[in-house]
C-alpha cells in the first residue's frame, strides 16, 4: 500500500490533448479552454434550438469575447434537460449512438436523458483507458463491480478502456451477494476493483469480519460521495490503496480522478470546464471557495453543456499537488446540494 507514483500517467495525457506535447502552464490551459467554449458555444448556437433561444431571451453575444461574456452566460440546469433535452442536441438523431435515460426524480416527474455520438463516447473510452492507468498495468485483473454492461453503457465502456491498457476486465455488475461476489474477486484473481462505495464498503467489511484475504491491491471508487471514514474501512478491510473519482453521465462519465498523491482529484480539464458558483444567487466564485460545481463541456458535439449546474457542492483547490501536476483538482468532499447543511456545521 501506498506505493508513490511520481507521475500521474492520465495527466500526461490531458495535457498532451491540451498541448500536443508542449511544456506548459496553467495558463496555456486557460487559453486552450476559453477557445473550447468559444467552439462550443458557436457550435450551440448554430444547432441547437435550447440554447439559440436561450442565449437570444438573455441578449447573449452571439460570439464570446472574453472570459466575462462566458461567465455572464445564464446557467443551465436539470430541469432544462428533463423538460428541453431534445432541444439540446446539435446533430440529427442518425450520429446519436447511444441515449442515457437517468432518473425519473426531480420536480417534472420526466426522465433525464442525455444523447452522445460515438465521437462523444470516444471522448470516455479514452478517459477511462488513460485514467485507469493509474491503477492497473497488463498483469492487473480489473473487476467493475458497476451497472451499464449493456453495449456503450458505463461498465462496458469502462471494460473497453481497460482492456487498451491492456489488462483483463471483468464486469460483475451491481452487487446483489456479498458472499458471491468476495468469491469471484478470489476466484478470478481480481487485483483491482471498481465500484460504489457504500458496495465496496459492504466488501471489505465483510472480508475483515471473515479475516478472508484478497489479492486486490487499488480501488476505485465512483458514482457517489466517499467520505474518510468509508475511505479508512475500505483500506482496512482490503489492505488496499484507494482512489477517489468524480464523475456523473453528464459529464459524459469521467470528470476527475485522484492520482497517487491522494490530494484531491485531478479534473480532466481537456474536455470539462469546471467552475464554481453561489448555489443561490448563481454568482461565480473565486477558485477555493465552496460552492455549487458547474461544467461546461468543451468537446461533446451531441449534446453539449454549457454552464451546467451539477447540484453538487464542492471546492476547487488552490494550489499545485505534490505530485507536479498542473491540472486543477476537486475536493474529494463532494456533496449533493441537498446536504448543504452538512457543510454549515
Ligand atoms: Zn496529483
Amino acid at each position: 500500500m501506498n506505493t508513490k507514483r511520481r507521475t500521474c500517467t492520465w495527466e500526461n495525457w490531458a495535457l498532451q490533448h491540451i498541448s500536443g506535447g508542449a511544456l506548459m502552464q496553467q495558463g496555456f490551459i486557460r487559453s486552450y479552454q476559453f477557445q473550447k467554449i468559444q467552439e462550443t458555444y458557436s457550435w450551440v448556437f448554430r444547432n441547437s434550438s435550447f440554447y439559440k433561444k436561450k442565449y437570444k431571451d438573455s441578449e447573449c453575444p452571439s460570439v464570446l469575447n472574453n472570459w466575462q461574456d462566458f461567465r455572464d452566460l445564464p446557467l443551465i440546469t436539470d430541469d432544462d434537460i428533463r423538460k428541453r433535452g431534445m432541444e439540446m442536441v446539435c446533430v440529427s438523431q442518425s450520429q446519436i449512438s447511444r441515449v442515457v435515460s437517468l432518473d425519473t426524480s426531480g420536480t417534472t416527474g420526466l426522465p433525464k436523458r442525455l444523447f452522445f455520438t460515438e465521437e462523444d463516447q470516444e471522448l470516455t473510452l479514452d478517459f477511462f483507458h488513460h485514467g485507469m492507468k493509474e491503477l492497473a498495468g497488463p498483469k492487473d485483473r480489473v473487476m467493475i463491480l458497476l451497472p451499464g454492461g449493456q453495449r456503450g453503457g458505463l461498465a462496458d465502456l469502462l471494460k473497453k478502456g481497460v482492456e487498451r491498457i491492456p489488462a483483463q476486465s471483468f464486469v460483475y455488475g451491481l452487487v446483489e451477494e456479498t458472499e458471491e461476489c468476495v468469491n469471484e474477486i478470489c476466484r478470478n484473481q481480481i487485483t483491482v476493483v471498481v465500484g460504489i462505495p457504500v458496495q465496496v464498503q459492504a466488501v471489505a467489511a465483510w472480508c475483515g469480519d471473515k479475516k478472508i484475504k484478497v489479492p486486490v491491491k487499488r480501488v476505485l471508487l465512483s458514482t457517489d460521495v466517499l467520505s474518510d471514514t468509508v475511505r479508512h474501512q475500505i483500506e482496512e478491510g482490503l489492505s488496499c490503496e484507494v482512489f477517489n473519482h468524480y464523475g456523473m453521465t453528464e459529464l459524459g462519465y469521467g470528470g476527475a480522478l485522484e492520482c497517487g498523491e491522494h490530494q484531491g482529484m485531478h479534473i480532466r480539464e481537456n474536455d470539462l470546464y469546471v467552475e464554481t458558483v453561489e448555489p443561490a444567487s448563481g454568482k461565480s466564485l473565486p477558485e477555493g471557495s465552496l460552492g455549487e460545481l458547474v461544467i461546461t463541456t468543451l468537446n461533446r458535439k451531441g449534446m453539449p453543456l454549457i454552464r451546467y449546474r451539477t447540484g453538487d457542492m464542492g471546492r476547487i483547490l488552490p494550489g499545485r499537488c505534490p505530485c507536479g501536476g498542473i491540472l486543477k483538482r476537486l475536493d474529494g468532499t463532494i456533496r449533493r446540494i441537498g446536504d448543504r447543511a452538512a457543510w454549515n456545521k
